[in-house]
């Protein structure tokens, strides 16, 4: 022990030599200078106090304070000038991969050193961490899959959560484990930080923990809102210096200077925009209509002519635009880049912030650009709080972010664009403000923005809860709605019964609410259960290929693109994919054309001609490679191309895991004279969505349609789906795992006994005669 004793303390030594020699190195003091005049940093000492007399903090600043970057380093700073540099481990968690890079990246670059050394990150399948990485900025899924193999944290003596205010899933999860561990570990220190004021929520969670506010500034700024856009596209905005009170006075003048044909191209855009969103009213049934307000057709447009606008007539300043994700934020991008202004590098430098961008294009954010230069950053709400991009003065925001919502009653979850909270907005609009005053541009009425809600629901009360229950299961942590109703806020009891309910349907859980083999390898993968178990079966089948794509297509939004003047001709190009019923096999025949079309450097043709979304299938692309070394960690497959493909190529065989995946989403299909219909057994009769390429077909010669999802508009439509025959049903619906053999037969028949197939029924009855010997031998 004393040898180890020894090694350690030299090493403390190197440490605070090293950090010493940094700091009075010319660029170090320059470093200083830059950290000094960030508001947390004249925090210092405050934190570093309470965290020594506290267990459990929380710290709530503006976003751009300097929390992320300064807190972690103090503390690690701290340690190292009271020569325990080496026995300090402090572990900041970021709810993305995107914030821990490039965090961690910051973090070193200011302490003078390579990534590496005494700071590093882990994210999954990357990282980089050395022998004396004392500060580690993870994900917070990396903290919880630690969790599972070391429960009490050994050596960790600071645990630092960060954007708590955000209220992720993960975040929620790990605070009730943290929770558990505190008592058990009382050297722990643990520090919560959030960008807006609710440390309170935090606070007593952990039975009164410190709270400290570091107090930030923000210079005015002016919104507008959708009618005042319109107004300002006809009368042009007075220049920005002749106006002194930015909230009150209306910024907008006659300007007879415009040229008469542009003022009235730019009010048209506005005007469809208002006219095809009905934002006159704002009562609940507008508000289903402005939940399926089509950026694509509408959106677009407004933001490029506000562009051009803030270009040509407005001061110096970056102009930040939020946008729901990174499909259309690559639209818009590609849009732009044959503009004439927007392509000319000497005008403008156009980029993007999302979460699978490259680590070059994440340093170009944070880049001055040449004098004279516009820099236009498209994000999605990454740029929220999470990373600051400085010298921003306009904000456009589309008032809409991508989030997982969640009806508990159908159990159909969804990632679809939904309205932000108020909060949201407000944080969006206060990055226009940071070095000088600022404009926001809301892409939506007054009256929208009014009927938003305050505060966003934590994603644990929004989304289904599948996932999230494996994961409790697979770290023993007892009995699901015991351990939820530990939560911040527990979620409500139907959504919990209806996830086990779901798990225990495909064959996750047993009846006693245990994990079942498939369940423990559905809980290694971070994804929905339903997507997992096909991998895993496609796996085992050796149809791993097709199922690839099939499972990524499920997760991005729809490839098959239908514009509305064109729908006729779009359908009739996804139809020429399809000969076997089946939407998700014509998006793997698509998907190979548009892989052969990449070798012959043609992609942009071939999806132009077929109507396929380029940004969609780059997404399919990159997903299908994650969800391939997703399934590599698990050890199902050992990673050579080869067993993707070893059970050949056979069509039936994918029809059947993607069955195996769908279950229990089936509808029977039920013919007549001249057309069919669709039941399910929950909602009696369903419609197809009108894409699906079996909506073009008036009979369909199986008896069975398995779908992804639901959704309710007027009446219940399902989408994607694809026809499998009574003996796939029969061997791939719901789970064959060994425990629960009976209970799924049992189901099953159920299944059948309510659709009155007795063909099936009988087939059924004799199958299970045969398997029940089968067992009993
Ligand atoms: P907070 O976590 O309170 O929102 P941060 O610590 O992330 O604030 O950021 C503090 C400051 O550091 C901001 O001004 C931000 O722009 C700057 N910053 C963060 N990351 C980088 C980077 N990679 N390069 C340059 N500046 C950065
Ligand atoms: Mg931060």
């Amino acid at each position: 022990k004393t040898a180890l004793d020894k090694i350690l303390w030299q090493r403390s030594l190197q440490l605070r030599e090293r950090q010493d020699y940094w700091e009075k190195s010319v660029e170090g003091q320059r470093m200083l200078e830059c950290r000094r005049c960030l508001p947390a940093y004249k925090q210092r000492d405050v934190v570093l106090s309470a965290i020594s007399q506290n267990q459990v903090i929380v710290v709530s600043g503006e976003t751009g304070c300097g929390k992320t970057t300064q807190i972690p380093q103090f503390i690690l700073e701290s340690e190292i000038e009271a020569n325990r540099g080496a026995l300090c481990s402090i572990i900041c968690t970021q709810p993305r991969k995107i914030s821990a890079m490039s965090v961690s990246e910051r973090v070193a670059c200011e302490r003078g050193e390579p990534l590496g050394e005494s700071v590093g990150y882990k994210v999954r399948l990357e990282g980089v961490r050395g022998r004396d990485t004392r500060l580690l900025f993870c994900t917070t899924g990396i903290l919880l899959r630690r969790l599972l193999v070391d429960r009490s944290l050994r050596g960790v003596t600071h645990v630092i959560v960060d954007e708590i205010h955000e209220r992720g899933m993960n975040e929620d999860f790990l605070l009730i484990i943290l929770k558990d561990l505190l008592p058990r570990r009382p050297e722990l220190k643990l520090i919560l930080m959030s960008a807006t004021l609710d440390a309170e929520l935090f606070s007593s969670y952990f039975g009164g923990a410190g709270v400290i506010h570091i107090p930030g500034f923000t210079y005015p700024v002016g919104s507008y809102f959708l009618e005042d856009i319109l107004e300002m596209s006809r009368y042009r905005l007075t220049p920005y210096n002749q106006i002194d009170d930015y909230g009150q006075e209306r910024l907008w003048k006659m300007n007879k200077q415009i040229p008469r044909k542009r003022k009235s191209q730019i009010a048209s855009v506005v005007e469809d925009a208002l006219r095809a969103a009905d934002f006159k009213e704002f009562s609940p049934e507008t508000r289903e209509s402005l939940s399926c307000w089509n950026p694509d057709c509408i959106g677009f447009n407004l933001i490029e002519s506000l562009l051009r606008h803030i270009c040509e007539n407005e001061r110096p300043g970056g102009i930040l635009v939020f946008m729901t994700g990174w499909d259309d934020i690559s639209s818009l991008k590609d849009k732009l880049q044959i503009h004439p202004i927007f392509s000319d590098p000497n005008r403008v430098m156009l980029l993007a912030c999302h979460g699978s961008m490259a680590s070059f294009e994440q340093r170009l954010i944070f880049e001055e650009p040449a004098s004279g230069v516009r820099k236009i950053v498209l994000a999605t709400n990454i740029a929220e709080t999470s990373i600051t991009i400085n010298d921003v003065a306009f904000v456009i925001d589309c008032g809409k972010a991508k989030e997982t919502s969640y009806d508990a009653l159908n159990n159909t979850p969804c990632l679809l664009p939904s309205w932000i909270s108020k909060v949201s907005a407000q944080q969006r609009r206060g990055r226009a403000g940071r070095v000088q005053p600022g404009q926001c541009y809301h892409l939506y009425p007054k009256c929208v923005y009014d009927a938003f809600s305050e505060y966003q629901l934590p994603e644990i009360l929004r989304t289904p809860l599948q996932s999230l229950c494996l994961q409790i299961k697979s770290l023993n942590f007892g009995t699901i709605s015991e351990f939820l109703s530990r939560a911040l806020q527990s979620p409500e009891l139907l959504a919990v019964q209806k996830a086990i309910e779901y798990l225990k349907t495909i064959g996750a859980l047993d009846e006693n609410e245990q994990l079942t083999a498939l369940g423990r390898y559905l809980a290694k993968l971070p994804m929905e259960p339903k997507l997992g178990k096909m991998l895993i079966l496609g796996a085992i089948l050796g149809c791993l290929d097709p199922i690839l794509t099939v499972a990524a297509g499920l997760s991005v939004r729809d490839p098959f693109l239908t514009p509305l003047d064109k729908k006729d001709l779009a359908e009739a190009a996804k139809s020429q994919f399809s000969r076997d019923h089946s939407d998700h096999l014509a998006l793997v025949r698509a998907y190979e054309g548009y892989k052969r079309a990449e070798e012959e450097a043609g992609v942009y043709d071939y999806c132009w001609k077929n109507f396929l979304s380029i940004q969609s299938m780059r997404a399919v692309d990159s997903l299908r490679k994650e969800f391939f070394s997703l399934l590599k960690d698990t050890g199902l497959i050992d990673g050579t191309p080869a067993t993707c493909k070893s059970g050949g190529n056979d069509e039936n065989l994918t029809r059947a895991v993607i069955c195996y995946g769908l279950y229990p989403g089936i509808c029977s299909v039920v013919h007549n004279e001249r057309a069919f219909s669709l039941k399910t057994m929950e909602d009696g009769q369903v419609l197809l969505y009108s894409n699906s390429v079996n909506a073009r077909e008036t009979k369909i010669p199986y008896p069975w349609l398995v779908f992804n999802e639901k959704i309710k508009v007027n009446s219940i439509f399902v989408r994607d789906s694809t026809a499998v025959s009574d003996s796939v049903l029969i061997l791939f619906g719901g789970s064959v795992s060994k425990g629960d053999f009976d209970g799924h037969l049992k189901m099953l028949g159920g299944y059948l006994d309510f659709f009155m197939k007795p063909a099936v029924a009988e087939m059924y009855q004799t199958l299970k005669k045969e398997l029940d010997e089968l067992i009993q031998s």
